[in-house]
């Protein structure tokens, strides 16, 4: 697999260096696509970058930025706008935390949103356009199941990852018929060390915790098999797309100039 010719361009895959987005970079690599990997642990990202190029024979770059910074990410978001070979974008970096309102503190809650909501959403509305013009890209969101089961982690990275999800609908509202594909992932508890991070290292080892290349897998799976929303860990597929025809179904039922009857202002 080393002719360009064959390539299926560039993926550029933010949180590199470890977890799930390392296992995406190894995967898409033997796919065929050049990387682009983005992380703030340079070592980690060439030792990486090398073993997959002496692997596969694909182009391996590495862009060593704090996406959580204007500066570092602007220069991610300058390559997003111009590299003519980009075709998919994973905006996989995120941190997580399992502590409540009451045991952490609001400049910490900030940085998670700085990094899993305002880099994704810049990083998107970087390539967005490009995609557009080529009529040709991928941008796949790596969510998380509690941002629906929101009371399970964290109130603040819930919420950050029902943001994922929220906009990922969007996403594919606005860019879905101009050849651009959407994929929102939503990973339930996977073996990284996301859970050092976290605060609740002991997950990694629980016997419900999926491992990062089963996570992967299934989620390349989901892509190929055109799933805009993917979660690998739910068995019953259905039940997500009962909640899905359900929510839709709600949307116009919304729009009424008049409060309901419950409230008791009936005229
Ligand atoms: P991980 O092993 O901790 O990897 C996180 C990656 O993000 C690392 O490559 C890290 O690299 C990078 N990163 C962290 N802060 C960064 C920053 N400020 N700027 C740039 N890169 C940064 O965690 P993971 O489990 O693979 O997480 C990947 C995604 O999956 C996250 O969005 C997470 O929310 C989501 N997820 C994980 C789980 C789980 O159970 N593991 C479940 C649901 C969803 P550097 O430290 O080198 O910067």
């Amino acid at each position: 697999m080393t002719s360009s010719t064959t390539s299926p361009g560039t993926a550029l895959i933010t949180g590199a260096s470890t977890g799930i987005g390392a296992i995406y970079a190894d995967r898409l690599a033997r796919r065929g696509h050049d990387l682009i990997l983005v992380a703030r642990n340079g070592e980690r990202l060439r030792a990486l970058a090398d073993e997959l190029h002496a692997a596969t024979g694909r182009r391996i770059t590495t862009l060593v930025a704090d996406l959580t910074d204007a500066a570092a990410r602007s220069r991610v978001e300058e390559v997003l706008r111009t590299d003519e070979s980009l075709t998919m974008l994973v905006n996989n970096a995120g941190i997580g935390s399992v502590a409540s309102i009451l045991a952490d503190d609001a400049d910490t809650m900030e940085h998670m949103i700085a990094l899993n909501v305002t880099a994704l959403t810049r990083l998107s509305y970087a390539v967005a356009p490009a995609f557009v013009r080529r009529k040709a890209g991928t941008i796949v969101n790596i969510a998380s199941v509690v941002g629906v089961a929101v009371e399970m982690l964290n109130g603040v990275y819930s919420a950050s990852k029902s943001y994922v999800i929220g906009f990922g609908h969007t996403l594919q509202r606005d860019l879905g018929d101009k050849g651009v594909r959407i994929q929102t992932v939503m990973p339930g508890a996977t073996a990284t060390e996301f859970w050092d991070v976290a605060g609740y290292a002991p997950q990694k080892e629980s016997a419900s915790t999926m491992s990062a290349a089963d996570l992967v897998d299934a989620a390349l799976a989901g892509l190929d098999a055109g799933e805009r929303v993917t979660i690998p860990g739910l068995h019953e597929g259905e039940r997500w797309t009962q909640w899905e025809a359900d929510r839709r179904a709600l949307a116009p039922k919304f729009a009424n100039a008049v409060p309901a009857a419950r409230y008791g202002l009936a005229r």
